[in-house]
């Protein structure tokens, strides 16, 4: 069986309420047309691919079907108007004498070589197959406000795509629609005008179409980071601990503020996103940074942060102290952790131990702090 695919990523995503083409926005870390063209890269029986999209995006759409369908034969061609005209324009720019063809919309990300299959087996049969879910809501036909109709829901279907057609067929009823001036707004409904019957095949509901924003699945992009960090007690010096002083004879010494849970709280942070440490960002060998407010350089940390569309999931901090006893003061570090980093207290953990006299916290010589944090890359 030799298969050709025609994909139509040649709208302008005016309804993603973004500039650019929804096919180019990021899903799950690769953009949503390449979902697609992976998934008839791997396909043996697909021979030719030939995409169809806007000249604004052939650049960016040609490296993504260069890079992601490397083994077959592949061209990006520009479309029309209409989609009607676009797939039109991709049919005729097909050049290998495949059986059957497959036309699919870029912005359908969820397809399945096993689905593309099961309409490619009904196709053998039929030679005109839509793939299609069954409505599960009550349609109306409404006019200016007003319902008209209310249509029995068993009969009503929603079609998606792919659509599978035998070559001749699609060709010739695509050339006598455009002559009859026809406008459809998917393939099974030139045949349908053509007079060519059409058999649905049932289809996934996952595999929606990406229309507006709220289509986009929350990204499930984890990534975890960890931050530890240790300084001295030394008299003379303030205690902060995120942000918050905290009566105590001795303080934490330190070119900065020495505000050890923010410093292991900015490591895990940078951590999780690959960023690297906060001794490479804020080097101490900087004059700049002579006794600087450590949460004023958290809040740099979260403009990277933002820069490289991260989100906080939640963080685990651990603080390891012989004394003060930091029992009273956790609700007031957590409350300016949650402020500064503007999330919920409740995805904030903050944890007070001691070491039972063992080791350097344990003889109060300095104060140790871990922190745990889970970003999503959105
Ligand atoms: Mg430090």
């Amino acid at each position: 069986m030799s298969v050709a695919v025609v994909l139509a990523a040649a709208g302008s995503g005016s309804r993603m309420g973004a500039p650019g083409n929804k096919v180019l926005l990021s899903l799950d870390g690769k953009p949503v047309l390449s979902h697609s063209l992976d998934c008839f890269s791997v396909m043996d029986e697909v021979c030719e691919l030939v995409v169809v999209t806007r000249e604004v995006d052939r650049q960016a759409v040609s490296e993504l079907v260069h890079q992601a369908v490397p083994d077959k034969k592949t061209q990006v061609v520009l479309g029309g108007a209409s989609r009607q005209d676009s797939v039109y324009l991709g049919l005729l720019a097909l050049t290998t004498p495949a059986e059957w063809i497959v036309i699919h919309d870029g912005a359908r990300p969820f397809i399945t070589p096993g689905l593309v299959r099961k309409g490619l087996r009904a196709a053998q049969e039929h030679r005109a197959v839509g793939i299609a879910v069954p409505v599960k809501d009550t349609i109306k036909k409404v006019q200016d406000g007003f319902v008209l109709e209310t249509p029995d829901r068993a009969e009503l279907w929603a079609m998606q795509t792919p659509q599978i057609f035998a070559r001749d067929l699609i060709l010739q009823a695509y050339a006598w629609a455009q002559e009859e001036g026809l406008s459809v707004t998917d393939d099974c409904s030139v045949l349908e005008a053509f007079g060519h019957p059409v058999h649905i095949v049932p289809g996934e509901y996952a595999n929606i179409k990406i229309t507006t924003p709220d289509d986009l699945p929350q990204s499930t992009a984890f990534s975890v980071g960890f931050g530890y960090d240790v300084h001295a007690l030394a008299a003379n010096r303030p205690l902060i601990l995120g942000g918050v002083l905290i009566p105590h004879d001795k303080g934490l010494l330190g070119h900065s503020d020495a505000d050890v849970l923010t410093h292991a709280l900015m490591d895990a942070l940078l951590g999780a996103m690959g960023g690297g440490d906060i001794g490479e960002l804020f080097p101490d060998t900087d004059p700049k940074y002579k006794g600087a407010c450590s949460i004023d350089l958290l809040k740099q940390v979260l403009v990277i942060m933002e820069d490289r569309q991260f989100t906080l999931g939640n963080l685990d901090i651990t603080v390891m102290a012989e004394k003060p006893k930091l029992k009273t003061w956790k609700t007031s570090i957590k409350s300016k952790l949650a402020q500064v980093l503007a999330i919920e207290e409740s995805q904030i953990n903050l944890k007070a131990t001691t070491t039972e006299g063992l080791g350097f916290v344990g003889r109060e010589e300095g104060i140790a702090a871990q922190a745990v944090v889970l970003l999503r890359s959105n």
